[in-house]
């Protein structure tokens, strides 16, 4: 498996670990704005969003020696964050949150079975980068390295439409059916395209003799998992932010509003709010905030 912690965030963990006061400031601050725009697509009270935000960095520092380093750190993070909303909603008892995207949801009334829906159960929140079975670990890092040749794939060949296909069927487990209406193609299209892809990964775990699972629908499910996880589609911060300056290739453009608009990653819009908004004294006002409830647990320098 590639490791997903790039060498600049690995200088930034070290530092942490160390007790590094102005690594952990630096850290919050890199981190720190597209969180909140994260959690306030659910929490809308600045207040609230800005608790879950502290609890969150809370939760990081304090699971510092746990975390694996085998997703991006943002990804680590929003997923903490997402833990945190769901536990902040469960003390106000609503029952569903979901929070991958809901641009497509809110257009229709047949909700699509949401794959974070079983993370809002008490049992499951959010557990599955730390969960300790060997075998679905082995499965997941196999079925990633699968998932992601795929998708790189259709990205440098820059097929972008079979891309969307498999992303709107996998990343957001929506029917055939409303995939092909939302790209405006054929159902037989969709069926094609999912139908070569999933032989593909399949071929690919199978060379490797790692099983995944009986049912086909296991097997998409752990597709999903592994999805979310990884986030092989989502675009950099980067490119987010060459797309609001349109200085992106065409394609890209309209791949990354896409993403963005109709697909409507909930990262990826933190991301893009954050990018648009927020004034300097909002920012410092949180950093500050979080920096007084975290620095008691960095750990001292020896
Ligand atoms: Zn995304």
């Amino acid at each position: 498996m590639v490791d997903r912690v790039s060498k600049a965030e690995q200088y930034f963990l070290d530092k942490i670990r160390q007790g590094d006061q102005q690594a952990w400031s630096d850290f919050v601050g890199r981190y720190r704005g597209r969180l909140l725009r994260f959690a306030r697509a659910k929490l809308p009270q600045r207040a609230d969003a800005e608790d879950v935000i502290q609890e969150c960095f809370i939760a990081f520092v304090r699971s510092l020696d746990r975390f694996r380093g085998d997703c991006d750190l943002e990804t680590y993070l929003f997923a903490l964050t997402r833990r945190k909303i769901i536990d902040s909603y469960r003390h106000r008892e609503a029952r569903r949150v979901c929070l991958l995207q809901d641009t497509l949801d809110s257009s229709v009334e047949e909700a699509p079975s949401d794959p974070l829906e079983q993370m809002a159960s008490p049992a499951e929140t959010a557990s599955w980068y730390a969960r300790a079975e060997e075998q679905y670990d082995v499965q997941k890092a196999v079925l990633a390295e699968a998932l992601g040749e795929l998708i790189d794939g259709f990205k440098r060949a820059l097929r972008f439409r079979d891309l969307q296909i498999i992303e709107l069927l996998l990343y957001c487990q929506l029917p055939n059916k409303r995939v092909a209406a939302t790209m405006n193609v054929s159902e037989q299209t969709v069926a094609l395209v999912k139908h070569r892809s999933l032989k593909q990964v399949r071929d690919t775990v199978e060379r490797k003799k790692v099983p995944v699972g009986p049912s086909s629908e296991q097997f998409e499910n752990l597709l999903t998992d592994v999805w979310e996880y990884h986030r092989f589609s989502c675009p950099k911060r980067s490119t987010i932010g060459g797309f609001l300056l349109q200085t992106l290739d065409d394609e890209w453009q309209r791949y990354v509003d896409f993403h963005l608009n109709v697909l409507g990653c909930r990262f990826c819009r933190a991301n893009l709010e954050d990018l648009q908004h927020e004034t300097l004294e909002q920012q410092q006002q949180l950093h500050a905030r979080i920096m007084e409830s975290t620095v008691g647990f960095l750990s001292r320098p020896t």
